[in-house]
């Protein structure tokens, strides 16, 4: 679509008053005034289909969620120092959600948020500042937690506490070890050479999906050696859930427990309310007991009242409409689907994911595997032009990302699928 002179009018306008950090995806940029569903519609009534978007996990403008918001906002929104039913009954009905041993609940406005309260608690409870996380990470923006996302670039330097591990990619193995071995012996090294420069480990910070590492869900199994190692050296493991939690990997709710481990901090956010801003952290009591007693932690916004009903309308939408099954059925075609149309193509390595979250990695050459960032860009932009909607990651860029808002049905597979076709045909 060529981009009317209203559209570019605004993109002018937006840079002079937002400045260079705020860029837009694809080539041409898009607008859109309503959703629904997995679908977004631009003002000229075109609907596309949204394969990205992960915030609106239970679906664009969700009746249920506008409604129990609207009828909040209407009402009150009032701060944690009140008391207040629907947030007690909120964390009771999340918590169920864990296993036992997870069993407190903090709630604050964002994932990077979530994040800094992990950390500032797994310091005060280990009174060491080791952090250690994958290669290509990204937590968030408070500059704690900036200081161990690497993805953030040059401009936004690492701790000198701060550890960089390889993400769980079964081909960075070697011949006759395992994945749980290979990882082990990343998070063993990592504490043995921040032990050599001074720091004990407070935490190691993962990723259930590894997102900006280029999305690596599978196998599972692996994680257990690495708490293992955490907790021999002192240190907690913090599982952010920011993108793998509320069952975008299908087989369970949370990322973590699909490799049967417990954590001893778990933080979430983006679809936690459905684009309402609000995030969680959930602890080992004996983890987070001592800070609650002695650090003051009041998040103005954090747990009010308004944010809490669009999470716990979430919830219930989750348990009305079967949300964890039918991302696990749409998710495997989807895939299945994918394999099926990039088989024979010399410029897939390898297509992977879980439940609603599926990486398509471009190559120049399949032996090598060097990547390919303008086929990955090619094929961003040939879809968005088909109104297909995806973006893309990894180190290299040449991830192709589809992490579709959860209500993706099976009539959204099917479109995905053959508009995909379509562009594979001219570029892979
Ligand atoms: N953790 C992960 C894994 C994320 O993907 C993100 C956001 N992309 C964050 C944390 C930060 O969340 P927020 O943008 O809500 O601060």
């Amino acid at each position: 679509d060529a981009l009317p002179d209203r559209l570019q009018d605004t993109i002018r306008r937006r840079t002079e008053v937002l400045g260079p950090g705020y860029t837009l995806i694809y080539r041409t940029p898009v607008e859109f005034v309503s959703g629904h569903g997995a679908h977004l519609v631009d003002r000229d009534g075109n609907d596309y289909l949204d394969a990205y978007n992960n915030v609106p996990c239970v679906g664009h403008a969700h009746p249920h969620v506008v409604e129990a918001v609207t009828r909040q906002m209407s009402a009150v929104n009032i701060n944690t120092r009140y008391v207040q039913d629907s947030l007690v009954d909120y964390a009771e009905r999340l918590l169920a959600t864990f296993p036992a041993e997870l069993s407190k609940l903090s709630i604050a406005c964002s994932g990077s948020e979530a994040n800094d309260l992990a950390m500032r608690v797994a310091r005060f409870h280990t009174g060491a500042e080791g952090i250690i996380v994958t290669r290509w990470a990204y937590h968030g923006i408070t500059r704690e937690v900036a200081s161990f996302s690497p993805t953030l670039g040059a401009g936004s330097p690492l701790g000198p506490n701060v550890r960089l591990i390889d993400p769980p990619d079964p081909r960075l193995v070697a011949p006759g070890s395992t994945l749980a071995d290979h990882m082990r012996a990343q998070v063993r090294g990592a504490i043995d050479d921040l032990e050599r420069h001074g720091y004990r480990l407070a935490a190691l910070v993962t990723d259930g999906a590894y997102s900006s590492d280029g999305i690596f869900t599978d196998p599972v199994g692996y994680l257990k050696a690495m708490v293992e190692e955490v907790h021999k050296a002192g240190g907690v493991y913090i599982a952010d859930e920011v993108q793998s939690g509320f069952a975008r990997l299908g087989e369970s709710m949370w990322g973590f427990a699909r490799h049967g481990v417990v954590p001893d901090i778990v933080t979430m956010g983006k679809p936690m309310g459905n684009g309402l801003p609000v995030s969680g952290v959930v602890f080992r009591p004996e983890v987070s007991d001592e800070f609650g007693r002695n650090v003051r932690y009041f998040n103005t916004f954090g747990g009010s009242s308004i944010p809490v009903a669009a999470a716990a309308a979430v919830l219930d939408v989750f348990e009305q409409e079967n949300v964890q099954q039918c991302v696990l059925e749409n998710g495997t075609a989807l895939r299945a689907g994918l394999e099926e149309i990039t088989r024979e193509s010399p410029y897939v390595a390898e297509v992977r994911g879980s439940g609603l979250y599926v990486g398509i990695e471009l190559v120049k050459d399949r032996e090598t595997r060097e990547p390919d960032r303008a086929l990955a860009e090619d094929v961003i932009n040939d879809l968005r032009d088909r109104r297909v909607l995806i973006s893309g990651t990894a180190r290299g860029a040449n991830v192709l990302k589809i992490r579709p808002p959860l209500a993706f049905d099976a009539a959204d597979v099917t479109r995905f699928l053959e508009t995909f076709a379509q562009v594979a045909q001219d570029r892979l």
